[in-house]
């Protein structure tokens, strides 16, 4: 049996990844939507096969818990939107995958991580590259030490932002500007490829002045991260440039490249490592695979198996903390400490 999803919000994300993902996902099917627009929901009701009567819109929410095959709730919704809908969906009882951000705020996090816990539900944050087989390669071959000790990592995920109106430009419903949004995936990917979490930020952000998209949220943030055994990141995010986006971690005998890197599809990734006295390249192939319906049967697995997510809620909340220092240091011009999470598992 299938397990069954509900996709909250209907924006583009949803349209041209998410709903198209289930025809490669081994072991979920689209089964309602949720829409304020009930058009829209009906045309692709029609075109995944899903039941009229399942689709409601916002307002009507909770109708979800009675629609026939709801296993999991999704929600795609702007960020402001995140906490009101899982603490909803939790208290319906059912399972939720959210979009990253996870939230605006550290306390919005720990509200969700509560209602999940206290109505035994799981809760997974959808980094859907810790999901993705190349980005899993390049982990395993830091963690087996092939380019030797990891001495830092460098990224950028940048992109234009066109339309003045959309929500990622209003500080309410999208919680900040680049940083929360695209930014995430250079710390996050930070976190996971170094296994360590970071112990102190610097950061400063631009917001110009004269234009007109950035009266809310930042332009660009610029991070320094310490990690543990003197591994530093240092990334850049923006909002005004042209798409770029890139990954290297260097370490004592050699480099890992992944450009572009954050992408839905197309990452390439290269080893660079001093071999009989000269540097050689090597280009691992790696088969893409579609990193939504990774992650949806990863989720899957996890409810049917009774098993915590590996992107738990608490991995979107450290993610959240780290972001809130990086606007503070940003704030005050001065580096602000971040306190690991008690019991991480990751390193050193
Ligand atoms: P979008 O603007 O294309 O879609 C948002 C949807 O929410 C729209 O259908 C809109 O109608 C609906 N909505 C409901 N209430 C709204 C309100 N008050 N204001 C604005 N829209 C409202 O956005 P998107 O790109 O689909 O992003 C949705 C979520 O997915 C965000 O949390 C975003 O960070 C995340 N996202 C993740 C990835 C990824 O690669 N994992 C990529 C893009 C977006």
């Amino acid at each position: 049996k299938r397990v069954g999803f509900a996709i909250v919000g209907l924006g583009r994300l949803s349209i041209n990844q998410i709903l198209p993902a289930f025809a490669k996902s081994e072991s979920c099917k689209p089964v309602a939507l949720v829409s304020g627009d009930r058009a829209k929901a009906l045309k692709l009701a029609a075109q995944y096969g899903i039941a009229d009567s399942n689709i409601t819109d916002y307002a009507g929410f909770e109708k979800l818990k009675e629609m026939p095959g709801v296993d999991v709730i999704f929600i795609v919704l702007p960020n402001g939107m995140h906490r009101e809908f899982v603490v909803r969906s939790a208290k319906m009882g059912k399972h939720i995958l959210c979009e990253k951000p996870m939230a605006n705020s550290v306390a919005e996090c720990e509200e969700m991580i509560a209602a999940c816990k206290a109505a035994n539900v799981k809760l997974m944050i959808a980094y859907r590259q810790q999901y993705e087989p190349i980005n899993r390669t390049l982990e395993k071959a830091v963690r087996e030490g092939k380019i030797g000790t990891l001495r830092s990592i460098v990224a950028s995920n940048s992109q234009d932002q066109g339309d003045p109106t959309q929500w990622r430009l209003n500080k309410k419903l999208a919680g900040g500007g680049a940083m929360p949004d695209v930014g995430i995936y250079c710390l996050n990917a930070a976190r996971f490829l170094s296994g360590m979490e970071p112990v102190e930020v610097f950061a400063t952000i631009v917001q110009p002045k004269d234009d007109p998209r950035f009266r809310e949220v930042e332009a660009r943030c610029e991070v320094i991260a310490r990690f543990p055994n003197d591994v530093t990141a240092t990334f850049t995010t923006a909002y005004d440039t042209h798409r770029s986006t890139f990954l290297r971690l260097e370490g004592s005998d050699g480099f890992a490249e992944m450009d572009p890197a954050f992408g839905y599809h197309g990452a390439k990734l290269r080893f660079v490592k001093l071999m009989d006295g000269k540097d050689t390249e090597m280009a691992p192939s790696i088969e893409e695979e579609d990193q939504f319906a990774l992650e949806m049967d990863h989720m899957a697995s996890c409810v049917t198996n009774n098993q915590q997510p590996h992107t738990a809620g608490e991995e979107g909340l450290q993610d959240q903390r780290i972001i809130e220092a990086i606007y503070r240091s940003a704030a005050t011009g001065r580096s602000v400490k971040v306190v690991p999470p008690a019991g991480s598992t990751r390193g050193p």
